[in-house]
């Protein structure tokens, strides 16, 4: 049987060729507006009735005001503009509010997060807006808490800790306000938590009703608004497994939106822990409500329906995605829908009224899981191999656990009809754990119940090669109505920024290789490539001022693709990592300070001490415990080191005491003494020592520094 599967292959890409758009109608009145909520309003479309800025002087932009950030992470946020003041939230949880006219700085607010609780966030330390209402500004912290501060002077008004700290929970996503409530998941999902979604009062911060997407070990009811529907019906749908021990994972790390027309409040759920369905629940039941849309009263976070897409979840398949509210005749008469673009590579249309699938159809080529959906069922129509826990063969899925979407925000222009979807193509293997190593236990790290030989790439030159060749981004326009893409845009890389559309007839998206663009929202047209310096996740968003249209938007690269891809990063890796919040505005003069010179570095690798055994040794040893933050073949990423060029890589005491000391742990890298013996702690710098030679040796492209 093969052992070394590639985490990455070579895939096929049909292209899709953007099409030439026509000019459009002179803009109509300009309708003044923030955009005061995520997603710009509780439909979350992201889409802005704004047109002074359109498709015919959108090549006008330019920089109207920026201002540089503290920590060079992942910077997630949707700036969120409210009488003249624009928010956001920042890598470690901090918040900033400026005058969005000017840029000056009103205030800032920093949580103080204790830098060791990185260890405990899957996809780095970041953080994806703030709630404002009423004067009051919320948002959660890496390490749990909520808090509500007032939104002019910035002076913290509660905080309640909504986690159990001495578990491995986290928050990064945004909460949402509804009525005199307001809602937060948390993450945590990978290492072995049980996920929930709460309600606080916005007056007190106490809180109203809890529900658990998963049951608890003891089958006891919990006193949370759950009780009912897991006697029900959801605990059976649970088999004996690791699930009992772990949490059975289920967060609501990102998704939460409220329906105004219905009063229903809909969140989206994250993949089981361990990711293995046959470790987690003996390969039995659906794992309700893993990978599922999950609607609740609003008032008493009662269940009213769910809609599981993916059943029986072992691929880290989240359903956590953004969810979007849209209206959309079907034979004829009008339906109250959502639409759905998670991890799994089809789009979902979903009757927001009880739940029912109208249709799910692949918005990204290759998917191999499964061929489609069964309308009358609901259900996926799945490849049996894909179910490597049952075949007991590794198995290399598209789209692989970063989704064929991720968290990076899509957005809907009713004016089109269109989707526009930041798509991307990272294939990912997967098998059972089969060292001992993999199959502990582990206090910290990833708890997932998979091998991670297979996530490591043999020492090929030609494979690396088609690794980052297979591994590319989309931006994809997609059609609800027909299931089909109608337009999309090819990109070199994966990971690139969430989406925002206007009724200027234009789509804004910047990219994971440092470039904010803008297309025509009909016809995919570019219109726009300003380059950012920096590479970009985040989402854009827009306001008007005084006559004046802005958009907002973050740079950074960061988040977890960053972190784990290693050479799969290709392109990105060199694109350079800088934190900033960045205005732009027709007609905009300002200059970004220019890049500081890369000093070149002595590629010059310390002598290889260890046995070719070690050094094995050390490589399960480095995928188990370092892969995830530190990247395939250890070679960075621009936000935790290039451990192959650490300047303790050749003295094996300094290695220990970082690795297992904790002498960095304010910085995340916490002592790892409790789980690694010296010995093991040796034969990782053993093979990083080795990773230093080969790729000074076969890959010299690789051996530059990734860009600070
Ligand atoms: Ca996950």
């Amino acid at each position: 049987m093969r052992r070394l599967v590639m985490m990455l292959m070579p895939l096929m890409l049909v292209a899709c060729e953007s099409q030439n758009s026509e000019p459009t109608a002179a803009p109509a009145a300009v309708v003044s507006t923030d955009w005061d909520h995520i997603g710009f309003d509780a439909k979350e479309q992201r889409h802005s009735p704004l047109d002074l800025i359109n498709t015919e002087n959108v090549g006008e932009l330019g920089i109207a005001w920026f201002k540089d950030l503290p920590d060079a992470r992942g910077q997630e946020a949707t700036p969120i503009v409210v009488d003249g003041k624009l928010y956001i939230s920042t890598a470690w949880s901090k918040v900033f509010a400026y005058d969005a006219k000017t840029g000056e700085e009103l205030w800032s607010y920093d949580p103080g997060v204790a830098g060791e609780k990185a260890v405990d966030a899957c996809c780095d330390v970041v953080n994806r807006g703030v709630a404002i209402n009423r004067g009051k500004l919320y948002f959660g912290t890496i390490d749990g808490r909520l808090i509500a501060l007032d939104a002019i002077t910035g002076a913290r008004l509660w905080e309640t800790q909504t986690t159990d700290n001495s578990k491995p929970y986290t928050i990064t996503g945004a909460p949402r306000v509804v009525k005199n409530m307001v809602i937060i998941g948390n993450g945590g999902a990978e290492f072995g938590v049980r996920g929930y979604v709460s309600a606080y009062d916005t007056r007190s911060g106490s809180l109203k009703w809890r529900f658990y997407t998963v049951p608890n070990a003891e089958g006891k009811a919990d006193g949370a608004a759950s009780d009912e529907i897991f006697e029900k019906a959801a605990a059976a749908t649970w088999g004996d497994g690791e699930w009992r021990e772990s949490g059975g994972g289920g967060t609501v790390w990102d998704s939460i939106v409220y329906d105004e027309e219905l009063d229903q409040l809909y969140f989206g759920v994250g993949n089981g822990n361990p990711w293995n369905h046959g470790l987690r629940s003996g390969g039995v039941g659906d794992n309700l409500f893993l990978s599922s849309i999950v609607a609740v009263n609003p008032d008493t976070g009662k269940y009213l329906w769910h809609y599981q897409e993916t059943p029986a979840e072992t691929w880290d398949y989240t359903a956590t995605q953004p969810i979007i509210q849209a209206e959309m005749a079907i034979d004829g008469k009008m339906r109250k829908v959502l639409y759905h673009a998670p991890k799994n590579g089809f789009f979902f249309v979903i009757d927001r009224l009880d739940g029912t699938l109208i249709s799910a159809e692949p918005f990204v080529e290759g998917i191999n899981w499964a061929t489609g959906y069964d309308l009358e069922t609901g259900r996926p129509i799945e490849n049996p191999d894909a179910r490597f826990y049952k075949t007991g063969e590794p198995f290399i899925a598209i789209p692989g656990a970063l989704g064929a979407h991720n968290w990076h925000p899509m957005s809907y222009n009713p004016k089109t009809g269109l989707v526009y979807i930041p798509a991307q193509q990272i294939p990912q293997g997967y098998e059972v754990p089969v060292s001992d190593i993999d199959k502990a236990r582990e206090r910290l790290g990833f708890n997932v119940g998979i091998g991670w030989a297979i996530g490591q790439l043999p020492d090929d030159k030609e494979v690396y090669k088609a690794a980052v060749a297979a591994t590319t981004g989309q931006l994809v326009a997609f059609n609800p109505k027909t299931g089909k893409v109608e337009w999309s845009v090819d990109y070199p890389a994966a990971w690139n920024g969430g989406t925002m559309t206007t009724a200027g007839n234009l789509v804004f998206q910047g990219t994971s290789t440092g470039f904010f663009k803008a297309y025509s929202a009909d016809k995919g047209a570019e219109l726009l490539s300003l380059p950012m310096q920096s590479g970009i996740v985040s989402a854009p968003s827009t306001y008007m001022i005084d006559g004046e249209q802005y958009v907002a938007f973050l740079t950074s690269k960061g988040g977890a693709f960053p972190l784990v891809a290693g050479v799969a990063g290709g392109v990105t890796r060199q694109v350079p990592n800088i934190p900033r919040l960045v205005v732009l505005k027709l007609g905009g003069k300002a200059k970004l300070p220019a890049l500081p010179e890369q000093s070149d570095v002595v590629w010059d690798p310390p002598q290889q001490t260890g046995t070719p055994e070690q050094v094995a040794a050390g490589k399960g040893l480095y995928g188990r415990n370092c892969l995830v933050c530190h990247g395939d073949s250890a070679v960075g990423n621009g936000f935790t080191p290039d451990l192959r060029v650490s300047g303790v890589l050749g003295d094996k005491q300094a290695w220990a005491s970082v690795v297992t000391g904790g002498t960095l742990k304010q910085h995340g890298m916490v002592g790892f003494g409790s789980q690694l013996s010296a010995a093991q702690v040796e034969n990782i710098r053993h093979y990083v020592v080795e990773r230093s030679h080969w790729t000074k040796e076969h890959l010299p492209d690789m051996t530059a520094p990734t860009a600070r």
